[in-house]
């Protein structure tokens, strides 16, 4: 896919405040500092559509871009901050429930994962409660120039062997640097083949 034009539309707290569900809709979640916002501007060919920031934990925003005037880009706020919690409540907002469960549009919800760490008990939280709610999702390898082949094959098998345990089949999983760009054109090429463009 050729990106002619993305640009910001609204940043809200409110699902109802979404604009209108009429293009196609496409979700980016990860933990806080999982490299969203580079992949999204790696993917926009944008250096500051999504901000980039070290500093996790900030305003909890659902931002909306429109893409080529096709598709809708949901940059999703980040998860996995509720560290005072002693149970083992989930550790995402209401908000992103609400909008995953209720928003008609949405046709995948990319799930970042940072490749350097072993299979994170949020992300595979998140992801069994996407499956359990028939979201679809799928999966995003981050920062994986800085790895080596191996490492990164390794890192994916922990986590096929711990996803294989649950279900039959792993969802689609796509593996990317910000920095090399990898993986852009096979992110590009999925949105365009679910969305039948
Ligand atoms: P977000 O909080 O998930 O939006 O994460 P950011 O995109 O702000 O990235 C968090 C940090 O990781 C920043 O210091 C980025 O420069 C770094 N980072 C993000 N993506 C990559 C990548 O693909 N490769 C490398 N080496 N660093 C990355």
């Amino acid at each position: 896919m050729i990106i002619h034009s993305a640009d910001f539309v609204i940043s809200n707290t409110e699902v109802e405040k979404c604009p209108a569900p009429n293009l196609p809709e496409y979700a980016f979640i990860g933990r806080s500092n999982v490299g969203k916002s580079s992949l999204i501007n790696m993917l926009t060919n944008h250096k500051k559509l999504a901000k980039t920031s070290g500093k996790p934990g900030k305003t909890q925003l659902i931002n909306h871009f429109s893409i080529n005037k096709e598709w809708y880009l949901v940059d999703l706020p980040g998860y996995g901050y509720a560290k005072t919690s002693k149970t083992n409540r989930k550790m995402w907002s209401k908000f992103i429930d609400q909008y995953l469960l209720t928003r008609e549009n949405l046709m995948n919800t990319f799930v970042l994962i940072d490749s350097r760490l072993e299979p994170q008990k949020i992300d595979l939280d998140f992801m069994e409660w996407c499956a359990s709610n028939g979201i679809p999702f799928s999966m995003v390898f981050t920062k994986t120039d800085k790895l080596s082949k191996v490492e990164i094959d390794k890192n994916i098998a922990a986590y096929k062997r711990r996803m294989l345990k649950q279900w039959e089949e792993m969802p689609p999983y796509f593996v990317t640097s910000s920095v090399s760009s990898k993986g852009r054109e096979e992110v590009l090429d999925y949105v365009e083949e679910v969305n039948g463009l």
